[in-house]
């Protein structure tokens, strides 16, 4: 069996299962967030009724992330409904926007955007924090009401993003039916060059096999080549999945997920035990590709979709008004220091935006230092505005006063992860997709610009 054949397979209590079985799969973790959240409770309460109780309170993990650091009423609302129900329902892990348990949430705009509104337990966007908050285990199933669930795959899991109408199903009974999806293999073989990122690496893949390229099948990463990709670059990787229709992503165990899993586990003290899945003899692709990353270049996805793959060096006359580095795929500290690399001792000439996905990615940036001052002061410096309200901000657009919102017909670069039109706010906007270095390096020349000039 494949990694996902074989998570499958431990969560359904079947000795073995093949690609296209419909299996109940019993969950380790239901994620849910302020956007599906309330949907998913609604539809929670209907079928089970008003008093109804979630099926475990310590594996619904709920992280308000999305429309956060807005002044609009009915986001501020969602997060409010979402701290009832944990109330109601004694659940564990709640990441709450402020600390008062029986309080309200309400942005205050007179503060500004970049000052922290936000209260000690709040994680910042759910993918990012979910690991950094020890919730994600190798061998286990995770659902989430949001379709980048999938960038949990890094950690040898099974990880997919669910509707709130499966979701409230999971709620109320801890399982769901599903179809085994058919694997196709990566493997990655060698390292990449100065100034490619993880970004680079998936985005070249989108562009080798379509939007559609791997509708409802799982994309299994392995190779020697994975073990130069830190977690977080996995987690790049496998966050865009979905953007070749995949139903998972997942790479293989080994000593670097251990690591990060345990320490993780142990500083928040979530369960620590987990089984991890490793590869078998006996094992069937639907198809197989070789990667090596040693070939690739900073790449860049066109408007309008993650696939409309060109070479960061060949756009050069693409004429930009915007940038921006944040969301779960591009706001980590990794990505951040990658930035800093390319704008140290420079000046960006166009408005860029920073947004790091979580508070711990605030504190990393703020308390690394690097020649005298910190890589918050550095990327400060060189123009960027920096945030300190993590989350998802303008990734998804949002409501009108978001951080970031392109508000008008305007051309920007982002490290974030889809460019459909209007995903990041007006409908004739056009987003570029690159990876955070190549958004520095395009910051500071108004133009499409590949990193590589500039990485130091
Ligand atoms: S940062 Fe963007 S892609 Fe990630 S969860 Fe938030 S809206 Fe979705």
């Amino acid at each position: 069996m494949t990694l996902t054949e074989k998570i499958l397979a431990r969560a359904s209590g079947s000795v073995r299962v093949k690609a296209g079985d419909n299996v109940w799969v019993k969950a380790d973790i239901l994620m849910t967030h302020d956007v599906c959240g309330p949907g998913t409770i609604g539809v929670f309460k209907r079928e089970f009724g008003a008093s109804a109780k979630v099926w475990d309170r310590d594996r619904v993990v709920i992280m308000p992330d999305h429309y956060i650091f807005t002044a609009d009423a009915k986001s501020n609302r969602n997060v409010d409904i979402l701290r009832e129900f944990v109330r109601e329902q004694g659940i564990t892990y709640f990441y709450d926007v402020i600390d008062d348990p029986v309080g309200k949430w309400v942005f205050d705009p007179g503060r500004g955007p970049l000052k922290r509104q936000h209260g000690s337990r709040y994680a910042g966007v759910c993918h990012a924090a979910l690991p950094q908050k020890g919730h994600t285990r190798p061998g286990e199933v995770l659902f989430g009401t949001d379709s980048h669930t999938c960038m949990a795959g890094a950690f040898n899991e099974f990880a997919t993003g669910i509707g709130n109408t499966d979701a409230g199903f999971v709620m109320g009974t801890g399982k769901l039916l599903l179809k085994v999806p058919a694997t196709m293999h990566f493997r990655l073989e060698g390292s990449l060059p100065p100034g490619v990122m993880a970004k680079d690496v998936i985005l070249h893949l989108i562009g080798e096999i379509g939007t559609d390229g791997a509708t409802y099948r799982a994309l299994q990463f392995g190779g020697e080549g994975v073990a130069t990709l830190s977690m977080d670059d996995r987690m790049t990787i496998a966050n865009m999945a979905i953007e070749a229709g995949a139903k998972n992503g997942i790479f293989e165990f080994d000593g670097q997920t251990q690591a990060h899993v345990n320490a993780r586990c142990q500083l928040n003290g979530t369960p620590g035990a987990y089984e991890p899945v490793s590869r078998d003899r006996d094992e069937s692709f639907v198809s197989e590709m070789t990667l090596d990353l040693s070939r690739l270049e900073p790449t860049v996805a066109c408007p309008p979709d993650p696939a409309q793959r060109t070479l960061a060096k060949t756009l050069d006359r693409v004429r930009l008004d915007r940038a921006y580095i944040g969301s779960c795929t591009g706001g980590k500290t990794s990505d951040f220091l990658s930035a800093a690399r390319v704008l140290r001792g420079r000046r960006v000439v166009i408005e860029t935006f920073g947004v790091p996905a979580t508070p711990e990615i605030v504190h990393d940036l703020q308390t690394a230092v690097w020649g005298g001052r910190t890589v918050w002061q550095i990327l400060v410096d060189a123009g960027v505005q920096m945030t300190e309200n993590a989350g998802c901000a303008a990734c998804l657009g949002g409501p009108a006063d978001t951080f970031g919102r392109v508000n008008a017909a305007l051309k920007c670069i982002s490290a974030t992860n889809r460019n459909f039109p209007g995903r990041m706010g007006h409908k004739q906007s056009e987003v570029y997709l690159a990876s955070p270095a190549t958004v520095a390096a395009s910051a500071l020349t108004g133009r499409v610009t590949d990193p590589r000039e500039y990485w130091s």
